[in-house]
Protein backbone atom coordinates (compact mmCIF):
# COMPACT_ATOMS: atom_id res chain seq x y z
CA UNK A 1 0.00 0.00 0.00
CA UNK A 2 1.19 3.45 -0.77
CA UNK A 3 2.02 5.81 1.82
CA UNK A 4 -0.21 8.40 1.08
CA UNK A 5 -3.65 5.74 0.13
CA UNK A 6 -4.53 7.43 3.87
CA UNK A 7 -4.19 10.37 3.05
CA UNK A 8 -6.07 10.71 -0.31
CA UNK A 9 -9.26 12.20 1.16
CA UNK A 10 -8.80 14.52 3.26
CA UNK A 11 -12.24 15.67 4.29
CA UNK A 12 -13.28 18.04 7.38
CA UNK A 13 -13.79 14.63 9.52
CA UNK A 14 -10.78 12.87 8.33
CA UNK A 15 -8.85 16.56 9.47
CA UNK A 16 -10.60 16.16 12.91
CA UNK A 17 -9.12 13.05 12.93
CA UNK A 18 -6.30 13.54 12.46
CA UNK A 19 -5.91 16.69 14.89
CA UNK A 20 -7.09 14.07 17.52
CA UNK A 21 -4.74 11.19 16.62
CA UNK A 22 -2.05 10.43 19.80
CA UNK A 23 -1.11 6.60 18.24
CA UNK A 24 2.42 7.13 17.62
CA UNK A 25 2.57 4.63 15.49
CA UNK A 26 -0.13 6.22 13.40
CA UNK A 27 1.56 10.18 13.65
CA UNK A 28 4.40 8.47 12.30
CA UNK A 29 2.76 7.78 9.25
CA UNK A 30 1.28 11.19 8.65
CA UNK A 31 4.97 12.95 9.37
CA UNK A 32 6.01 10.09 6.71
CA UNK A 33 3.32 11.58 4.31
CA UNK A 34 3.64 14.97 4.80
CA UNK A 35 7.79 14.67 4.11
CA UNK A 36 6.85 12.83 1.16
CA UNK A 37 4.93 15.35 -0.24
CA UNK A 38 7.26 17.86 0.56
CA UNK A 39 9.88 16.08 -0.90
CA UNK A 40 7.80 15.59 -4.50
CA UNK A 41 6.34 18.78 -4.52
CA UNK A 42 9.18 21.60 -3.20
CA UNK A 43 11.80 19.42 -3.03
CA UNK A 44 15.31 19.06 -0.65
CA UNK A 45 15.67 22.72 -0.56
CA UNK A 46 15.28 24.53 2.64
CA UNK A 47 14.86 28.39 1.88
CA UNK A 48 16.38 30.92 3.96
CA UNK A 49 14.19 34.06 4.41
CA UNK A 50 15.62 36.84 6.53
CA UNK A 51 13.85 38.47 8.78
CA UNK A 52 14.39 42.51 9.91
CA UNK A 53 11.83 43.24 12.16
CA UNK A 54 11.62 47.24 11.45
CA UNK A 55 9.87 48.46 14.40
CA UNK A 56 8.00 47.22 17.30
CA UNK A 57 5.40 50.61 17.69
CA UNK A 58 1.95 49.28 17.23
CA UNK A 59 -1.75 51.08 17.53
CA UNK A 60 -3.78 47.58 17.83
CA UNK A 61 -4.58 46.10 20.75
CA UNK A 62 -4.48 42.28 19.60
CA UNK A 63 -5.22 40.91 23.18
CA UNK A 64 -2.40 37.92 22.17
CA UNK A 65 0.75 40.10 21.11
CA UNK A 66 3.17 41.84 23.46
CA UNK A 67 3.47 44.42 21.15
CA UNK A 68 0.13 45.65 21.52
CA UNK A 69 -0.33 49.20 21.93
CA UNK A 70 -1.09 49.13 25.84
CA UNK A 71 1.71 47.44 26.38
CA UNK A 72 3.76 50.15 28.57
CA UNK A 73 6.24 48.29 29.98
CA UNK A 74 8.02 47.63 26.56
CA UNK A 75 10.68 49.96 25.36
CA UNK A 76 9.70 51.18 21.24
CA UNK A 77 12.33 50.72 18.61
CA UNK A 78 11.86 51.68 14.74
CA UNK A 79 14.71 51.30 12.49
CA UNK A 80 16.56 53.71 10.13
CA UNK A 81 16.79 53.58 6.60
CA UNK A 82 20.55 52.95 6.97
CA UNK A 83 20.16 50.36 9.06
CA UNK A 84 17.56 48.53 6.99
CA UNK A 85 20.06 48.33 4.08
CA UNK A 86 22.54 47.79 6.48
CA UNK A 87 20.37 44.62 7.03
CA UNK A 88 19.81 43.96 3.89
CA UNK A 89 23.15 44.05 2.45
CA UNK A 90 23.77 41.36 5.35
CA UNK A 91 21.23 39.28 3.11
CA UNK A 92 22.80 39.34 0.10
CA UNK A 93 26.55 38.13 1.45
CA UNK A 94 24.75 35.39 3.68
CA UNK A 95 23.04 34.29 0.40
CA UNK A 96 19.48 35.06 1.24
CA UNK A 97 17.23 35.44 -1.63
CA UNK A 98 14.58 37.16 0.44
CA UNK A 99 14.18 39.62 3.27
CA UNK A 100 11.00 40.17 5.23
CA UNK A 101 10.11 42.94 6.82
CA UNK A 102 7.85 43.22 9.51
CA UNK A 103 6.43 45.11 12.92
CA UNK A 104 3.33 46.16 14.65
CA UNK A 105 0.77 48.11 12.76
CA UNK A 106 2.65 51.42 12.32
CA UNK A 107 2.40 54.68 11.43
CA UNK A 108 5.12 56.47 11.93
CA UNK A 109 6.47 54.22 8.94
CA UNK A 110 4.88 56.10 6.01
CA UNK A 111 3.95 55.12 2.87
CA UNK A 112 6.32 57.49 1.22
CA UNK A 113 9.33 56.26 3.67
CA UNK A 114 9.16 52.63 2.93
CA UNK A 115 8.00 52.85 -0.72
CA UNK A 116 11.82 54.48 -0.86
CA UNK A 117 13.41 51.65 0.97
CA UNK A 118 12.05 48.81 -1.06
CA UNK A 119 12.74 51.03 -4.46
CA UNK A 120 16.38 51.30 -3.45
CA UNK A 121 16.00 47.64 -2.50
CA UNK A 122 15.55 46.49 -5.26
CA UNK A 123 17.47 48.86 -7.26
CA UNK A 124 21.03 47.99 -5.37
CA UNK A 125 20.04 44.24 -3.97
CA UNK A 126 18.56 41.01 -5.77
CA UNK A 127 16.81 40.45 -3.09
CA UNK A 128 12.69 39.27 -3.54
CA UNK A 129 11.15 41.95 -0.88
CA UNK A 130 8.17 40.41 1.67
CA UNK A 131 6.30 42.63 3.37
CA UNK A 132 4.58 41.83 6.55
CA UNK A 133 3.26 45.00 8.35
CA UNK A 134 -0.40 44.20 9.33
CA UNK A 135 -3.68 46.09 8.09
CA UNK A 136 -2.04 49.39 5.85
CA UNK A 137 -4.87 51.07 3.88
CA UNK A 138 -5.06 50.11 0.40
CA UNK A 139 -2.98 52.77 -0.90
CA UNK A 140 -0.02 51.84 1.29
CA UNK A 141 -0.30 48.25 -0.22
CA UNK A 142 -0.97 49.88 -3.95
CA UNK A 143 2.24 52.06 -3.68
CA UNK A 144 4.46 49.51 -2.09
CA UNK A 145 3.61 47.11 -4.79
CA UNK A 146 4.46 49.61 -7.52
CA UNK A 147 7.74 50.30 -5.48
CA UNK A 148 8.57 46.94 -6.19
CA UNK A 149 7.38 44.64 -3.15
CA UNK A 150 6.95 40.88 -4.27
CA UNK A 151 4.86 39.27 -1.49
CA UNK A 152 2.78 40.31 1.88
CA UNK A 153 2.65 38.03 5.34
CA UNK A 154 -0.63 38.59 6.94
CA UNK A 155 -1.95 35.87 8.77
CA UNK A 156 -5.53 35.35 9.06
CA UNK A 157 -4.82 34.03 13.48
CA UNK A 158 -8.16 32.15 13.29
CA UNK A 159 -11.07 31.54 10.76
CA UNK A 160 -13.28 31.55 13.36
CA UNK A 161 -15.64 35.36 13.42
CA UNK A 162 -16.56 35.12 16.63
CA UNK A 163 -12.84 34.06 18.18
CA UNK A 164 -11.24 36.40 16.24
CA UNK A 165 -13.64 39.20 17.03
CA UNK A 166 -12.77 38.70 20.57
CA UNK A 167 -9.33 38.62 20.10
CA UNK A 168 -8.20 40.78 17.99
CA UNK A 169 -10.16 44.14 18.45
CA UNK A 170 -11.25 46.80 15.24
CA UNK A 171 -9.02 49.91 15.06
CA UNK A 172 -10.19 53.18 14.03
CA UNK A 173 -13.49 51.93 13.11
CA UNK A 174 -12.19 49.88 10.68
CA UNK A 175 -13.29 46.30 9.47
CA UNK A 176 -10.78 43.43 10.03
CA UNK A 177 -11.27 41.46 7.11
CA UNK A 178 -8.06 39.83 6.26
CA UNK A 179 -8.97 37.02 4.39
CA UNK A 180 -10.62 40.12 2.37
CA UNK A 181 -7.26 42.10 2.66
CA UNK A 182 -5.27 38.38 1.32
CA UNK A 183 -7.31 38.39 -2.05
CA UNK A 184 -7.21 42.10 -2.56
CA UNK A 185 -2.72 41.65 -1.97
CA UNK A 186 -3.24 38.92 -4.73
CA UNK A 187 -5.33 41.30 -7.09
CA UNK A 188 -2.62 43.96 -6.62
CA UNK A 189 0.15 41.13 -8.09
CA UNK A 190 1.26 40.17 -4.26
CA UNK A 191 2.40 36.81 -3.22
CA UNK A 192 0.52 36.82 -0.37
CA UNK A 193 0.84 34.28 2.43
CA UNK A 194 -0.92 34.10 6.00
CA UNK A 195 -1.25 31.22 8.71
CA UNK A 196 -2.57 30.83 12.27
CA UNK A 197 -1.40 30.15 15.71
CA UNK A 198 -2.17 26.51 17.64
CA UNK A 199 -4.28 26.15 20.42
CA UNK A 200 -5.32 30.46 21.04
CA UNK A 201 -7.69 30.41 24.41
CA UNK A 202 -10.92 29.09 23.31
CA UNK A 203 -9.94 27.60 19.85
CA UNK A 204 -11.67 23.91 19.23
CA UNK A 205 -10.52 21.36 17.40
CA UNK A 206 -13.34 22.75 14.59
CA UNK A 207 -11.92 25.88 14.14
CA UNK A 208 -8.41 24.29 13.38
CA UNK A 209 -9.61 22.33 11.27
CA UNK A 210 -11.76 25.23 9.24
CA UNK A 211 -8.27 27.09 9.53
CA UNK A 212 -6.38 24.33 7.34
CA UNK A 213 -9.18 24.07 4.95
CA UNK A 214 -9.41 27.42 4.63
CA UNK A 215 -5.37 27.55 3.73
CA UNK A 216 -6.54 24.95 0.68
CA UNK A 217 -9.27 27.35 -0.67
CA UNK A 218 -6.94 30.53 -0.34
CA UNK A 219 -3.80 28.98 -2.36
CA UNK A 220 -1.48 30.39 -0.23
CA UNK A 221 2.11 30.95 -1.19
CA UNK A 222 3.15 31.18 2.28
CA UNK A 223 1.60 29.26 4.92
CA UNK A 224 3.29 30.17 8.81
CA UNK A 225 1.71 28.42 11.82
CA UNK A 226 3.23 28.02 14.89
CA UNK A 227 1.90 27.64 18.94
CA UNK A 228 0.39 30.31 20.74
CA UNK A 229 2.23 31.65 23.45
CA UNK A 230 1.24 33.11 26.53
CA UNK A 231 2.26 36.64 27.59
CA UNK A 232 1.93 38.09 30.63
CA UNK A 233 0.96 41.76 29.92
CA UNK A 234 -1.51 41.14 27.28
CA UNK A 235 -5.35 40.13 27.91
CA UNK A 236 -5.37 36.59 27.07
CA UNK A 237 -2.28 35.74 28.73
CA UNK A 238 -4.16 37.36 32.33
CA UNK A 239 -6.69 34.73 31.18
CA UNK A 240 -9.35 37.37 30.31
CA UNK A 241 -10.81 38.12 26.58
CA UNK A 242 -11.54 34.15 26.53
CA UNK A 243 -14.52 32.55 25.60
CA UNK A 244 -16.11 29.45 27.25
CA UNK A 245 -15.31 26.18 25.56
CA UNK A 246 -14.54 22.55 27.25
CA UNK A 247 -11.35 21.04 27.88
CA UNK A 248 -12.37 17.96 25.54
CA UNK A 249 -12.91 20.92 22.57
CA UNK A 250 -9.74 23.07 23.24
CA UNK A 251 -6.75 22.98 21.26
CA UNK A 252 -3.84 22.43 23.01
CA UNK A 253 -0.98 24.94 22.30
CA UNK A 254 1.47 22.59 22.10
CA UNK A 255 4.74 21.36 19.83
CA UNK A 256 2.75 18.32 18.55
CA UNK A 257 -0.43 20.07 17.92
CA UNK A 258 2.01 22.40 15.68
CA UNK A 259 3.44 19.49 14.26
CA UNK A 260 0.06 18.12 13.64
CA UNK A 261 -1.04 21.01 12.04
CA UNK A 262 2.01 21.74 9.73
CA UNK A 263 2.00 18.20 8.78
CA UNK A 264 -1.98 18.60 7.38
CA UNK A 265 -0.86 21.84 6.02
CA UNK A 266 1.67 20.10 3.76
CA UNK A 267 -0.56 17.63 2.36
CA UNK A 268 -3.77 20.01 1.57
CA UNK A 269 -1.25 22.42 -0.15
CA UNK A 270 1.66 20.62 -1.37
CA UNK A 271 3.26 23.48 -3.33
CA UNK A 272 3.08 25.83 -0.68
CA UNK A 273 6.13 27.64 1.08
CA UNK A 274 5.66 26.55 5.00
CA UNK A 275 8.46 27.57 7.66
CA UNK A 276 9.53 25.72 10.43
CA UNK A 277 8.36 28.95 12.86
CA UNK A 278 10.51 30.88 15.64
CA UNK A 279 7.38 29.83 17.99
CA UNK A 280 7.99 26.20 17.52
CA UNK A 281 11.76 27.08 18.11
CA UNK A 282 11.16 28.34 21.05
CA UNK A 283 8.89 25.82 22.58
CA UNK A 284 11.54 23.60 21.57
CA UNK A 285 14.81 24.74 21.28
CA UNK A 286 17.06 21.73 20.87
CA UNK A 287 14.97 20.07 17.75
CA UNK A 288 11.49 22.42 17.01
CA UNK A 289 13.23 24.05 13.80
CA UNK A 290 14.15 20.40 12.53
CA UNK A 291 11.25 18.29 13.00
CA UNK A 292 9.24 21.22 11.82
CA UNK A 293 11.28 20.79 8.35
CA UNK A 294 10.52 17.07 8.75
CA UNK A 295 7.31 17.16 8.96
CA UNK A 296 6.27 19.09 5.88
CA UNK A 297 8.38 23.03 6.01
CA UNK A 298 10.71 24.04 3.84
CA UNK A 299 11.58 27.28 5.29
CA UNK A 300 13.34 28.97 7.84
CA UNK A 301 13.83 32.47 8.57
CA UNK A 302 16.87 33.65 10.45
CA UNK A 303 16.82 36.86 12.09
CA UNK A 304 18.68 39.95 10.78
CA UNK A 305 17.37 42.23 13.04
CA UNK A 306 20.32 44.20 14.64
CA UNK A 307 21.19 42.42 18.45
CA UNK A 308 20.41 45.48 20.37
CA UNK A 309 16.67 45.73 19.00
CA UNK A 310 16.06 42.01 19.32
CA UNK A 311 14.89 41.48 23.09
CA UNK A 312 12.50 44.25 22.17
CA UNK A 313 10.56 42.92 20.00
CA UNK A 314 8.91 40.99 22.56
CA UNK A 315 5.69 39.29 20.59
CA UNK A 316 6.05 36.56 23.55
CA UNK A 317 8.95 35.74 26.08
CA UNK A 318 11.65 33.54 25.53
CA UNK A 319 11.57 34.07 22.07
CA UNK A 320 14.31 31.55 20.35
CA UNK A 321 17.34 33.10 19.27
CA UNK A 322 17.56 36.43 20.41
CA UNK A 323 20.71 36.53 21.86
CA UNK A 324 22.79 35.36 18.23
CA UNK A 325 24.16 37.69 15.96
CA UNK A 326 23.09 37.52 12.33
CA UNK A 327 26.21 35.67 11.05
CA UNK A 328 26.10 33.16 14.41
CA UNK A 329 21.89 32.77 13.90
CA UNK A 330 22.84 32.00 9.96
CA UNK A 331 25.96 29.24 10.90
CA UNK A 332 23.36 27.98 13.37
CA UNK A 333 20.29 26.89 10.95
CA UNK A 334 23.28 26.12 7.82
CA UNK A 335 24.27 23.24 10.95
CA UNK A 336 20.58 22.56 11.45
CA UNK A 337 19.58 22.12 7.89
CA UNK A 338 22.84 19.77 6.96
CA UNK A 339 22.47 17.70 10.26
CA UNK A 340 18.87 16.23 8.51
CA UNK A 341 20.33 15.84 5.14
CA UNK A 342 18.75 18.89 3.26
CA UNK A 343 20.54 21.33 1.55
CA UNK A 344 20.28 25.38 1.71
CA UNK A 345 18.23 26.94 -1.22
CA UNK A 346 19.63 29.36 -3.31
CA UNK A 347 17.71 32.37 -5.26
CA UNK A 348 14.35 34.29 -4.40
CA UNK A 349 13.01 30.61 -3.12
CA UNK A 350 9.58 31.68 -5.33
CA UNK A 351 6.64 29.51 -5.23
CA UNK A 352 6.61 26.57 -7.43
CA UNK A 353 4.94 27.03 -10.93
CA UNK A 354 4.89 30.31 -10.20
CA UNK A 355 7.88 31.87 -12.13
N1 LIG B 1 1.72 43.36 12.96
C1 LIG B 1 1.72 42.43 11.90
C2 LIG B 1 0.52 41.52 11.98
O1 LIG B 1 -0.12 41.46 13.01
O2 LIG B 1 0.24 40.88 10.96
C3 LIG B 1 2.98 41.61 11.83
C4 LIG B 1 3.70 41.36 13.10
S1 LIG B 1 2.84 40.24 14.21
C5 LIG B 1 3.87 40.29 15.62
C6 LIG B 1 3.25 38.66 13.48
C7 LIG B 1 2.53 37.46 14.01
O3 LIG B 1 2.96 37.18 15.33
C8 LIG B 1 1.04 37.55 14.15
O4 LIG B 1 0.41 37.35 12.91
C9 LIG B 1 0.71 36.45 15.16
O5 LIG B 1 0.29 35.25 14.54
C10 LIG B 1 2.06 36.20 15.84
N2 LIG B 1 1.91 36.35 17.29
C11 LIG B 1 1.58 37.46 17.96
N3 LIG B 1 1.45 37.20 19.28
C12 LIG B 1 1.73 35.88 19.44
C13 LIG B 1 1.76 35.00 20.57
N4 LIG B 1 1.47 35.43 21.80
N5 LIG B 1 2.08 33.70 20.34
C14 LIG B 1 2.38 33.28 19.10
N6 LIG B 1 2.37 34.06 18.01
C15 LIG B 1 2.04 35.34 18.17
FE1 LIG C 1 0.38 44.69 16.53
FE2 LIG C 1 0.64 42.58 14.89
FE3 LIG C 1 1.03 42.33 17.53
FE4 LIG C 1 -1.44 42.74 16.60
S1 LIG C 1 -0.12 40.93 16.22
S2 LIG C 1 -0.50 43.80 18.35
S3 LIG C 1 -1.03 44.08 14.86
S4 LIG C 1 2.25 43.51 16.12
Amino acid sequence: MNILDDFACLNTAAILAWLREEDPERLKSLWKAADSVRKANVGDEVHLRGLIEISSYCCRLCGYCGLRADNKGLERYRLSEDEIMTCARQAVDYGYGTVVMQAGEDYGITCEWLAAIIGRLKAETPLAVTLSLGERPDEDLVAWREAGANRYLLRFETSDADLYALIHPTHAGRLSDRIAMLRRLRELGYEPGSGVMVGIPGQTYANLARDLETFRALDLDMIGIGPYLSHPATPLGQGEWTREVTPEDQVPNSEMMTYKAVALTRLLCPQSNIPSTTALATINKARGRELGLMRGANIVMPNLTPPKYRALYEIYPAKACIDETAQECRACLHGRIASIGRTVGKGPGQRIGKG
